[in-house]
């Protein structure tokens, strides 16, 4: 498949791509490592008049300590940067272990932590070509004006079908926006809407430029389990992040995020509230398992059925947490 005609803008400071940003904004896609974009224009998904490449913007890529308030993480980081961070690794594991699985050891050599945040949405019915898409009479997410998924209704169930923002909400990590109107940092929890085809609050003259993981949460063990056909590349289908602090033999705080089953990342609630003060056994990582089940609400987005999906997240939710009590 071949790209459509664009303009390619290559900026090689922040203040530069800011600058083009604000006057190309109403026609331009924003480009990283383009593992998902590229694809997606090759099925003209986006069909953008410019794109913003901007990948050579130094001062967006690498990961630093900050003494005594955790580590930042450049938008530009690569997949493969942070999966090999020993930092990373030993304060933040849940992340390493979601960074692990993102498609394959080539396209995480391109992929970016950024890229991964500002993700969008997947559905069968959506990520297709235009030959396909047509053959079905569109859809609201792009060209037409009714859902597959849940025809009858307005909106759009596409799912949020990125690695690492359940590890990254399991962190309370924050992000920094910046924009003609400033800059403004706010949790990722915030940053998703819910909708399919809306998915992120991000105005198209804004740029994601970093993200921050707090020292509140640093050495907390960490799993990360996720559902796809393909082993080796797959997006995931279901995916289940864990973050876990043990004190004397009981757990003092657990937060568990899920991905790929909702149009948006989502923490579970009342997940501290059920483990907090008690040791961990079969019962409670099945408590928690329901938890998760319950706020999952998988759609016929995917090439797996809803209920086998939900059932995943179900078991994978018990054996992370189990795994996450015993590492
Ligand atoms: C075969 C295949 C398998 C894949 N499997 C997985 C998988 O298992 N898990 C997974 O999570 N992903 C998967 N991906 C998608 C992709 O590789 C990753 O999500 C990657 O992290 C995307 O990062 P990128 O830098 O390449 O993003 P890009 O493709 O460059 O951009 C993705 C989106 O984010 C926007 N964007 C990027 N950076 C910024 C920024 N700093 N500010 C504002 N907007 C921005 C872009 O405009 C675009 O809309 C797969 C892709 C392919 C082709
Ligand atoms: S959920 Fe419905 S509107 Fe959204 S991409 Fe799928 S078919 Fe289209």
């Amino acid at each position: 498949m071949s790209l459509p005609q664009f303009k390619l803008l290559r900026p090689r400071a922040l203040d530069e791509a800011l600058s083009l940003l604000s006057a190309h904004s109403k026609n331009l896609r924003i480009l990283a490592g383009g593992t998902d974009l590229i694809p997606s224009m090759q099925q003209t998904l986006f069909e953008p008049e410019y794109v913003l490449d901007i990948r050579h913007i130094a001062e967006l890529k690498g990961i630093r300590q900050q003494q005594g308030s955790g580590v930042e993480i450049g938008a530009l980081t690569t997949l493969t940067t942070i999966e090999q961070s020993a930092l990373l690794r030993r304060r933040y594991p849940v992340l390493t272990e979601a960074a692990l699985t993102v498609a394959s050891p080539i396209l995480r050599n391109m992929g970016t932590i950024g890229g991964n945040i500002c993700l969008d949405t997947r559905c069968l019915w959506y990520n297709q070509s235009l030959t396909w898409r047509k053959g079905c009479g569109f859809c609201i997410k792009k060209d037409g004006d009714l859902c597959h998924v849940a025809p009858g209704g307005t909106k759009c169930w596409a799912a949020f079908s990125g690695d690492t923002p359940p590890a990254l909400l399991c962190l309370n990590a924050e992000i920094e926006i910046v924009g003609p109107s400033g800059t403004r940092r706010i949790p990722l929890r915030d940053f998703y809407t819910g909708i399919g085809d809306n998915y992120r609050k991000l105005q198209p003259s804004e740029l994601l430029t970093r993200v921050f993981l707090p020292e509140a949460t640093a050495d907390y063990r960490g799993v990360y389990r996720k559902l796809r056909i393909r082993g080796s590349i797959d997006y995931p289908l279901a995916g289940i992040a864990v973050v876990l602090k043990r004190w004397n033999g009981h757990i003092a705080d657990a937060r568990i995020g899920i991905t790929a089953v909702n149009p948006a990342p989502m923490l579970i609630k009342g997940v501290r509230e059920t483990l907090e003060g008690k040791a961990m056994n079969e019962a409670l990582a099945e408590a928690v398992g329901d938890l998760a089940a319950r706020t999952a609400k998988p759609l016929t987005t995917s090439a797996l059925t809803p209920e086998y999906r939900r059932e995943m997240i179900r078991v994978f939710t018990k054996r992370a947490v189990l795994a996450a009590a015993s590492n």
